[in-house]
């Protein structure tokens, strides 16, 4: 079964909207293998999100993403990549389709409330970079 990695970003947390957003996430038809709260330290956030080194906004979502804890969780679904980045929408919100998590929750490009993995290959990437393996479930 594919997996994608989400992570409910600090202001998810911050508006206390990690119910609300993991509700819509199980309504969705995800199951939920592995989720543990994190405050990423510089260098854990820098190195989830080297693939945006060097861009003009990378300093300030690296600042956003340590500002608070955040909630990385594994999913998982058949089409869970893309099926995942559907339910949030477009990464400005202003550009997400109604009814997506985004455009309901998030108040800017940056604050965006959460991240999901791209491709399944990141998405493995990114699973490993949060859960080894004994701490991801094989059925919940
Ligand atoms: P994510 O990787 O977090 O799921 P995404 O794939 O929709 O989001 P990316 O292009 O990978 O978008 O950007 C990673 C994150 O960097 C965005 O979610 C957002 O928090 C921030 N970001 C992206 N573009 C901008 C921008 N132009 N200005 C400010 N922040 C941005
Ligand atoms: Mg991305």
């Amino acid at each position: 079964m594919e997996r994608t990695l989400v992570i409910l970003k600090p202001d998810c947390v911050r508006k206390e909207l990690i119910g609300e957003v993991t509700r819509r996430i199980q309504d969705a038809g995800f199951r939920i293998r592995a989720l543990k709260m994190v405050s990423l330290s510089e260098k854990e956030a820098e190195g989830f999100y080297a693939v945006h080194e060097g861009k003009p906004f990378f300093e300030s979502l690296i600042a956003f993403m340590t500002g608070g804890p955040c909630v990385p969780m594994v999913l998982e679904k058949e089409n869970a990549v893309d099926d995942f980045r559907a339910l949030i929408g477009a990464t400005d919100p202003d550009e997400a389709d109604e009814g997506t998590i985004r455009a309901e929750f998030a108040d800017s490009i940056e604050q965006n409330i959460v991240h999901g993995s791209d491709s399944p290959e990141n998405g493995r990437r990114e699973v490993a970079y949060f859960f080894p393996e004994h701490e991801i479930a094989a059925h919940s």
